[in-house]
């Protein structure tokens, strides 16, 4: 596949240029229709394999035909197990996200809330989280996940192995259930099946 292909709006076709990416990696390839068609999505892929872009574009472009937030209240969620990750997919996606008028915040556990309470309150389109501070959030009302209807699960697999499954329930039973669901992992155990059975319907399933 190639990236006129793929029919990206005219910002995003923007940003690939100028970053000089000269071709759609294999992930993206597969990724991308499947995912700009609405369908529900697994994917076993390695850091490195051009996954972030695979569901951040999409998330991008769904989330651009939705009104405007309200502060607090995302459109997008990302779930990653920890605090690098989280900034890393936020990097990879910043450009993508300025060109769209996204706005992103990462929030995770281990430093100060205050900071990132504020980062909330200001609004955000786009949430990227570890799904134990999200749930303090989340509890606290300082976050509402009613209007999410694009749900990432970044390196599944690692989120359960680090024991946050129960966080991980309790975010999911707080998102609508219409919503477009993706996950990611890079390996596929039983654990991380069950997840996504319990998760998605109809789901496409891809592997590197
Ligand atoms: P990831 O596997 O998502 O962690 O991405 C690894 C790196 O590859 C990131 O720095 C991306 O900016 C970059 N990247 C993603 N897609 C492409 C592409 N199609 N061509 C060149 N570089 C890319």
């Amino acid at each position: 596949l190639t990236f006129d292909e793929i029919q990206f709006p005219t910002s995003i076709r923007n940003v690939i240029h100028q970053l000089g990416y000269i071709r759609p990696t294999p992930i993206q390839s597969q990724a991308w229709p499947i995912l700009l068609s609405g369908q529900d999505l697994v994917g076993i892929a390695q850091t490195g394999s051009g996954k972030t872009l695979s569901f951040i574009l999409p998330a991008l472009i769904h989330s651009a035909g939705q009104t405007n937030a309200r502060s607090g209240d995302p459109l997008v969620l990302i779930l990653a197990p920890t605090r690098e990750l989280a900034q890393q997919i936020q990097g990879v996606g910043a450009d993508f996200c300025a060109a769209t008028n996204a706005r992103s915040t990462c929030i995770y556990g281990g430093a100060p809330k205050p900071p990132q309470k504020r980062e909330i309150r200001y609004g955000l389109e786009v949430c990227i989280a570890t799904p134990g501070r999200l749930l303090d959030f989340v509890r606290e009302k300082t976050i509402n996940l009613d209007r999410v209807t694009f749900l990432v699960l970044d390196e599944a697999d690692r989120m359960l192995d680090m024991g946050f499954e129960p966080q991980i329930r309790k975010i999911v039973k707080c998102i609508r259930p219409d919503r477009q669901t993706t996950m990611f992992s890079a390996t596929w155990p039983k654990e991380v099946q069950k997840l996504a059975s319990d998760f998605m319907t109809n789901c496409a399933h891809i592997t590197l």
